[in-house]
């Protein structure tokens, strides 16, 4: 590292308000092209601390009152996180330090004052303070590097917000016409606009249906843009589990059905219930059970389970679907993250079910993990406090 000790934040303050030791030794370190100045009281040192300085030299003696020990202590306690300010102090004999010197000592444990037993030799001064300057010159690299993580931190953030606030924008944009798509495609499909033809049908079907579609996403994106803008709130109230597994499950049975999978729902304690906001249960739950549906092969199974696990209620959702290979496990839960495999490719979806989920096991202080094997299934649980 290539440091200019003689720079203002390399300055070496001393304070030795008796005798002339003051000025020998500043005379001493600025012949060796260090920068150094003397104080001449306690409350002058500190306040040079405070404004930042390369190293600091005093001696015994100026530590005879309470009030200079407590006075110093507080400053070097209260440097920033990265700063550690290194103190050489001048004793007659550091084997027995005198009481003063005992308190700083434990005052300011975890901080770096040298006893040096005088007289201290200029070439050991010089030796010394260069060492503490050049641990200063890594202190002031790493404040440089917090500064700038920081700034990146903050525009991070600023970043993030844009995001959020653009995509909830567009979301909203985009539902109106949506709308109007799916309402102006019912007038003409009940005949309002003239009599409509078995092929129309068809076709207005399926214009109904990307309708919908689209606007299931958009509205997931919306969900997704509240839970990271921390605009959504949490009604917490006990929640029956039983309520709670037929709430989910009649919303999925129909697509299950429809694949050929047997849905089975596992037996539970008789007035078990959890603490949570059960709509928001509901939509784990639903969530975890449509996913389950969407990656599982047509004759397979879905177990939706629920136990009690000390101080949390415990569900899962077990399948016996394409499962996810063990480097994209923890990925599946980042927005928008789709595991490719032949399956999924076919299978539609923005990729926020799971990251919605998991801040919404998180809001409500429960926690959403997996458990899956490639080609045998997945365990998904979520755990949400009693
Ligand atoms: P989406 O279902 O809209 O794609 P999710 O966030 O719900 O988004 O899921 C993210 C990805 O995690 C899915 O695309 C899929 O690759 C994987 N995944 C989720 N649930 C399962 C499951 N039960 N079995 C296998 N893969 C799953």
């Amino acid at each position: 590292m290539d440091v200019d000790f003689g720079a203002p934040e390399f300055r070496v303050l001393i304070f030795a308000p008796v005798g002339r030791t003051a000025e020998l030794a500043r005379d001493t370190l600025q012949k060796a092209g260090l920068a150094a100045s003397v104080c001449v009281a306690m409350d002058e040192f500190c306040a040079g601390l405070r404004q930042g300085a390369g190293a600091a030299l005093l001696v015994e003696e100026a530590l005879s009152s309470a009030e200079a020990v407590r006075l110093l202590a507080g400053t070097l306690a209260g440097q920033p996180a990265w700063s550690d300010c290194s103190v050489q102090v001048f004793v007659a004999n550091s084997e027995t330090p005198s009481p003063p010197l005992a308190a700083l000592a434990s005052m300011s444990a975890g901080r770096s004052v040298v006893l040096l037993d005088r007289p201290v030799p200029p070439a050991s001064l010089i030796s010394v303070m260069r060492a503490a300057l050049h641990g200063r010159a890594r202190q002031y690299a790493l404040r440089d590097l917090l500064g700038q993580y920081e700034e990146a931190r903050a525009e991070a953030d600023a970043a993030n917000r844009a995001k959020g606030e653009f995509l909830s924008v567009m979301s909203h944009e985009l539902r109106t016409p949506l709308n109007a798509i799916g309402g102006y495609t019912e007038l003409i499909e009940m005949g309002i606009r003239g009599p409509v033809t078995p092929e129309q049908r068809v076709d207005l079907e399926r214009i109904r249906l990307s309708q919908k579609h689209l606007l299931g996403l958009v509205n997931e994106v919306l969900n997704y843009t509240k839970l990271e803008t921390g605009t959504v709130t949490y009604d917490i109230e006990d929640v029956p589990v039983r309520e709670a597994f037929t709430a989910a499950e009649s919303l999925v049975v129909p697509q299950a059905r429809a694949k050929g999978l047997e849905l089975i729902t596992g037996e539970t304690e008789p007035f078990l219930s959890v603490r949570a906001d059960a709509d928001k249960l509901r939509q784990i739950l639903v969530n975890l059970l449509s996913n389950a549906v969407k990656f599982t092969l047509p004759g397979g199974r879905i177990h939706l389970e629920c136990e009690r696990g000390g101080e949390c209620i415990c569900f899962s959702v077990r399948d016996t679907g394409v499962g996810i290979p063990a480097d994209r496990v923890a990925a599946v839960f980042e927005p928008f993250v789709q595991v490719r495999s032949d399956l999924t490719r076919t299978e539609e979806g923005t990729g926020l079910g799971l990251a919605i989920s998991r801040q919404l096991a998180r809001g409500m202080g429960g926690s959403l993990g997996v458990e899956s094997t490639p080609g045998v299934g997945s365990v998904f649980t979520l755990k949400l406090p009693a």
